[in-house]
């Protein structure tokens, strides 16, 4: 065995093409060559059968017959808040609302120590790792006005979970400022000393200022100062008046940023008039603004105050896809009282998001798979992304023999492998399972 060489025969590559098999070779954690079985399944009798392979012996394999299953280049979810997940326990929502999510979260988050957070951030970071994702951009709560040394914790317990994590999954950190004019020298030197620490994004939730053009001028020229992109939550409300996209695209035109500048939610979109969203849509595909929807989190928090005919609440993912933005999915919030819900586990936000925005026929599935993984690589800014000669080996395996059969069966089976190490395997052995529960899961390899 060839050190850092590692061979995989029989998989499947949706991205790439439905139906054919490959085989691949990685070398030295970058992929060497990647080729179509034109003779079809390949008889591999010296290679490791991925089937119930666990990490160790799949560390020891020189060969991995993936038995048919799928392929993907490595999940990214670009929009986290794992400093806030888990959190649930200690904070409830009862109404549902955002507003009352961020209320409550605020009067708990100064009874949060530095090593609680950390903790959270880690759980939460190796299990999204396990599920397949191995770069999460994570949005961090810095509430100035409890006092500095509140907004200061989850900083450093962040910056602390990056390093603990570094040869498992990779984080970038995007605090959330919230400009205000009255404390624009305070907020500036706090954002510049998190800059210096190395955090590497700037991050924000604007139009829940009392003064959104400001708190976006103010953004964009921090991040050009410090040559960081930017990523900031836009219009995640009902309100069809809420259009601070339309500030955050003359912005991002006038400091240059297109292709470094992503908006969040933009839930708001969905309840404006066709002609309204339509203009603010092409203005962002003009002005190089990147969309993350986040499909889970907006299904339950918004659409709060219908009755009847309850909105879905999240933003316009096909009319934007049409448009040529380059659109993510990611999941937000974990078990905190924004989203009770959710696991870490992208391909269960493709899922739902499949559902939402109506994206669930055969022609669909690569689009959603796209938003798991080559969009939000692109919005992340990751260079030498996929799964072609040159390209990073991170990738995750997962129980399904196409990408329809991926959002049908959410297979729990993944094999993970982060620039050539195989650093997760979650198997669900079949013999766990009673015999109508195998019937089930008869097509899930
Ligand atoms: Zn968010």
């Amino acid at each position: 065995m060839e050190p850092g060489r590692i061979e995989l025969v029989n998989a499947r590559l949706p991205l790439k093409e439905e139906g054919r098999l490959y085989r691949l070779v990685l070398e030295d954690g970058a992929w060497r060559s990647v080729e179509r079985q034109e003779e079809g399944w390949l008889a591999a009798p010296e290679a490791l059968p991925i089937g119930q392979a666990g990490l160790g012996e799949l560390r020891g394999a020189a060969t991995v017959d993936l038995q048919g299953r799928t392929l993907l280049p490595a999940f990214v979810d670009v929009h986290l808040h794992l400093d806030k997940a888990y959190s649930l326990p200690a904070v409830r929502n009862r109404s549902g609302t955002l507003r009352e999510a961020i209320d409550n979260y605020r009067a708990h988050v100064a009874g949060f120590s530095k090593e609680e957070l950390r903790e959270r951030i880690m759980r939460g970071a190796r299990t999204a790792a396990s599920y397949g994702s191995l770069l999460l951009r994570t949005h961090l709560d810095v509430p100035l006005h409890l006092g500095r040394d509140v907004a200061m914790r989850s900083v450093e317990a962040a910056l602390e979970a990056r390093e603990s994590l570094r040869d498992i999954v990779d984080l970038q950190l995007f605090p959330m400022f919230a400009y205000e004019q009255r404390r624009h020298a305070e907020l500036s030197e706090f954002a510049g000393e998190t800059l210096r620490m190395g955090v590497d994004g700037i991050g924000g939730a604007p139009h829940l200022t009392d003064d959104p053009g400001a708190g976006i001028e103010w953004a964009l020229a921090l991040a050009a100062g410090a040559d960081r992109p930017v990523d900031l939550h836009l219009d995640e409300t009902d309100d069809p008046q809420m259009r601070t996209i339309g500030l955050f695209c003359d912005a991002v035109r006038r400091h240059g940023y297109g292709g470094r500048a992503t908006a969040g939610h933009l839930c708001s979109l969905s309840a404006m008039p066709q002609e309204d969203a339509e203009r603010l849509i092409a203005g962002m595909r003009e002005a190089g603004v990147g969309a993350v929807t986040l499909p889970a989190v907006n299904l339950y928090l918004q659409g709060r105050g219908d009755r009847g005919n309850v909105r879905r609440g999240l933003t316009r993912v096909k009319e934007l896809l049409e448009a040529g933005v380059t659109v993510a999915a990611a999941s937000d919030n974990i078990q905190d009282p924004f989203h009770p819900f959710g696991r870490g586990d992208l391909l269960q936000i493709g899922l739902i998001g499949a559902y939402a925005a109506h994206l669930a026929g055969e022609e669909h599935v690569r689009t959603v798979l796209r938003m798991l993984t080559e969009a939000p690589a692109a919005l992340a800014g990751v260079r030498n992304y996929g799964v072609a000669p040159g390209c990073a080996a991170s990738f995750v395996v997962l129980g399904a023999a196409s990408g329809e059969e991926l959002l049908q069966e959410l297979p729990s089976s993944r094999w993970v492998c982060r620039r050539g190490g195989w650093i997760s395997a979650s198997v669900l052995r079949r013999e766990e399972l009673s015999a109508g529960a195998e019937a089930f899961v008869g097509k899930n390899l």
